[in-house]
């Protein structure tokens, strides 16, 4: 259920709430008759679905928190002019192919590679975060 759909829930429960806050002041035999019993589930009603709505919200984000997580052990190198290569990793920052690449600068592992354009083509050669098409 998409979180949205849950606020709604909550935004009109909360309404309702209001609501029958008003008809309670405004309609004084629901206070002291035989109808105030009913009112009085109403609202415990009202109070448990509440409950239960912010319970499945704060779950729902829960989940999303690890399903984020799942997404983070995508690969993270940034192939340029496509953007993150986002190929699986075995709970690496990097794919099989992008995790051995050094930086063609340095050494050191390589995040990225070379968006430089040489005539029609790209650099395409490994780079880390501190080198640049200039000192490789
Ligand atoms: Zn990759
Ligand atoms: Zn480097
Ligand atoms: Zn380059």
């Amino acid at each position: 259920m998409p979180k949205d759909t849950l606020v709604k829930i909550d935004n009109a429960l909360f309404e309702v709430t209001g609501f029958l806050g008003e008809l309670a002041a405004d309609f004084t035999p629901l206070k002291d008759s035989k109808y105030r019993e009913c009112y009085e589930q109403i609202s415990t009603l009202q109070i448990e679905l509440v409950k239960s709505v912010r319970t499945l919200q704060s779950k729902l984000e829960h989940h999303n928190a690890t399903f984020e997580s799942k997404i983070s052990n995508k690969c993270k190198f940034h192939v340029s002019w496509v953007g993150y290569c986002n190929q699986d990793t075995n709970n690496n920052d990097f794919c099989e192919e992008h995790s051995p690449l050094k930086c063609s600068g340095c050494g050191a592992k390589a995040t990225k590679d070379c968006e430089a354009t040489l005539g029609p083509m790209t650099c395409g050669k490994p780079l880390c975060n501190n080198c640049n098409h200039k000192n490789h």
